[in-house]
């Protein structure tokens, strides 16, 4: 492990994010105006003793997962692995992604979020909307370097990073981290496949860093143009990463891959460790899975969206909404690591459908039916006949396919997976467009 404080026992875990979630709302009260304006409104106050507490009522109750949605979770009630200090939090509303660049425009240039003079950081970035995103001078601000360690980036590695150098943070993030391990950077950045396909196996890099999309491109050109790439390790971010590939890259170029979910507001908010059984929580953050239409916590194993606290004042980000959607993973990790787990990044939360009270994401979906070969296409339709929805999954197959067997064998995958009975039935070749959603949502809300 990169941190000792990545294999803490429970409880001293919750002890330091509850003292982290303490230290962010102070440092917010006293230098970002508009997340303390945000804190004063809802009630949440930093006590001179040095506890949170709140002006108007006694401390929430340890949440437990809303069960109510029909997820079934064996009948046992699980903990929100969220719980640590976060749930003093809970009654500050949700600043979503979508609404920063106008909060921004209202109070140039973080819109009162940052707690420090601009003039004092290392970077500022230009993301999409455009949002601007600070970069405080600190060694790995970002927290790459325990995400990198997972991967088994290790000092003297010569890593090749192929995330953009420019307007947005990416690229800067790994450079920072990588600085920090003692690796070489070299800052290929996007686009530019033949030059750094050949630097590939020129430079001998050991490393690569980028989409999973990305860096295969980079390796299968690397082999038509002669070279012998010597890439031992890569981590990839910004896009799924599907076993098949991953399966592929360990088969083929003899590549450890690993992930990690980062955003350009926040940095490092989960990442993968050996095991790859789900993504570790990072310590920087504190991470809620949340209903987005009631705001209240998913429960293990039920998608949500990703809401983020950053503990990393100055940059006052608390309850940030992401707009991703991820679901708990259940159990401990072989790894020794006791950080809670996502189970991955599912998509985004306005693609996803809401069938009998749990969102499903048409990628969700996708993991789930196309991992069946005779599945050509796929849909399924949501209806409310009465007061329950009903959820029909057509399946367009290969011809010569065991229909009978193939919507049994979906059906069961289905309902363990996407913890949801559907009815699985044959539709006649070509009845599914190609470009037909694969959730249909037919409720009539009127
Ligand atoms: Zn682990």
């Amino acid at each position: 492990m990169y941190e000792p404080g990545e294999g803490d026992p429970g409880e001293a875990r919750a002890r330091r994010q509850a003292e982290r979630i303490r230290a962010a709302v102070v440092a917010a009260y006293a230098g970002a105006p508009r997340m303390a304006e945000r804190l004063r409104e809802c009630g949440l106050v930093p006590e001179a003793a040095g506890g949170l507490s709140s002006a108007c009522s006694p401390p929430a109750p340890r949440l437990l997962p809303d069960l109510s949605a029909g997820r079934s979770l064996g009948g046992e009630m699980r903990r929100d692995p969220s719980a640590g200090g976060i749930e003093s939090l809970r009654r500050l509303p949700i600043l979503r992604k979508d609404a920063l660049p106008a909060a921004q425009g209202r109070a140039l240039p973080f819109g009162g979020l940052l707690g420090a003079p601009p003039s004092t950081l290392r970077r500022i970035y230009i993301s999409p909307g455009p949002i601007y995103d600070p970069e405080p001078r600190r060694g790995d601000y970002w927290g790459l370097a325990p995400a990198l360690h997972a991967a088994g980036f290790r000092r003297g590695d010569i890593v090749l990073v192929t995330f953009a150098f420019h307007l947005t943070p990416a690229g800067h993030m790994m450079d920072g981290a990588l600085d920090i391990l003692g690796c070489v950077t070299v800052p290929g950045g996007t686009g530019n496949t033949d030059v750094q396909a050949r630097a590939l196996a020129d430079l001998r890099v050991t490393g690569v860093i980028g989409t999973p999309s990305f860096v295969f491109a980079l390796l299968e050109r690397a082999k038509q143009l002669g070279g012998e790439p010597a890439v031992e390790v890569a981590l990839v971010s910004g896009e799924y990463l599907t076993t098949a590939l991953r399966r592929r890259a360990c088969e083929e170029f003899g590549i450890r891959v690993t992930q990690a979910y980062a955003t350009a507001d926040v940095g490092v908010i989960a990442y993968e460790c050996p095991a790859a059984r789900g993504l570790h929580v990072s310590d920087r953050v504190a991470v809620e899975v949340v209903d987005p239409e009631t705001g209240r916590p998913a429960g293990v194993g039920a998608p949500g969206e990703v809401v983020v606290s950053l503990l990393e004042p100055p940059y006052a980000l608390l309850r940030f909404g992401t707009g991703d959607l991820a679901a708990w993973e259940e159990g401990e990790c072989p790894c020794g690591r006791t950080a809670p787990r996502l189970a991955g990044i599912l998509g985004r939360v306005g693609d996803a459908v809401k069938i009998r009270g749990l969102f499903v994401h048409p990628s969700e979906a996708d993991r789930v039916v196309l991992t069946f070969p005779e599945v050509v296409r796929y849909q399924i339709a949501v209806t409310r006949p009465g007061p329950l929805d009903e959820a029909r999954l057509f399946l367009e197959l290969r011809p010569g396919a065991d229909a009978a067997a193939v919507c049994a064998a979906v059906a069961s995958a289905v309902h363990e997976r996407l913890r949801l009975r559907m009815v699985v039935e044959a539709a006649p070749a070509g009845a599914i467009g190609e470009g037909a959603p694969r959730i249909s949502d037919r409720r009539d809300w009127r």
